[in-house]
């Protein structure tokens, strides 16, 4: 016997589905809307449904992100560079991705992405799919979103990744455990150290999939003590009269 449970969400997702479709705007991407309506709970807005598709496509997102900031490239004088102030918009850490148009120096406003510097159409969309020219509110793309979140927390996509690699571990082939962690396969500490002026956005892979694996846990604990001993050697070196 159904649950009322379950009626309840049939009600819900027939209301859903009738007011997406409404309100769907011509052309609208399939895979976008395909993924929609196959949704346990159907988003109810075009919007909704954009986010619910990059959602379920970080790896897309983060993909087209690198592309679209390829097409802006870095503004002219930029330097990947950390700070303090909390108005400068630069990253507190080397952990955090560089993204020159974040920073209030290079900011291009509203209408524009913060991430990736690339115009911003309806619905967080990259391209003027529906002719209504540049959406002069908003500041990221529903793509780019999807996209900082991944290069910030990979973590969270742990389960995608181990698919990805047939759930071997990334450095020792063995299985993948359930412990298995995500790493940056060059670390970030070294990308700061020894990369820093690599071009924009090119520096935006090492957050990304061609810099990320799932390893286990116990490679993983070893990976990190051997980066430790290297950066202290590394120190000692620089340390040293010349
Ligand atoms: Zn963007």
């Amino acid at each position: 016997m159904q649950s009322e449970w379950q009626r309840r969400k049939d009600a819900q997702n027939r209301r859903s589905r009738e007011r997406l479709l409404q309100r769907l705007p011509q052309p609208f991407p399939k895979p976008v809307l395909d993924r929609a309506l196959r949704r346990p709970f159907i988003p109810p807005t075009p919007r909704l449904a954009i986010n619910s598709y990059w959602s379920g496509h970080p790896l897309r997102a983060e993909r087209l992100a690198r592309a679209l900031a390829r097409s802006s490239g870095a503004p002219a004088g930029w330097r990947w560079r950390l700070g303090e102030e909390h108005d400068s918009g630069l990253p507190a850490t080397f952990r955090t991705p560089p993204t020159p148009y974040r920073e209030s120096a290079y900011s291009l406003g509203p209408g524009a992405c913060c991430i990736c510097g690339q115009p911003i159409y309806r619905f967080g969309w990259h391209s003027d799919l529906w002719q209504t020219g540049i959406n002069k509110n908003a500041v990221w793309h529903a793509a780019c979103v999807v996209a900082w979140e991944f290069w910030n927390a990979p973590n969270d996509q742990a389960r995608l990744l181990r698919r990805l690699q047939s759930r071997r571990c990334g450095a020792s082939g063995r299985r993948l455990r359930k412990d298995a962690q995500v790493d940056h396969r060059i670390p970030l500490f070294q990308v700061w150290q020894d990369y820093r002026d690599r071009p924009w956005p090119d520096l935006l892979a090492y957050w990304g999939l061609p810099n990320l694996q799932v390893i286990n846990r116990d490679v993983h604990i070893e990976k990190s003590a051997q980066e430790t001993r290297q950066r202290r050697l590394d120190r000692q070196i620089s340390a040293e009269p010349a």
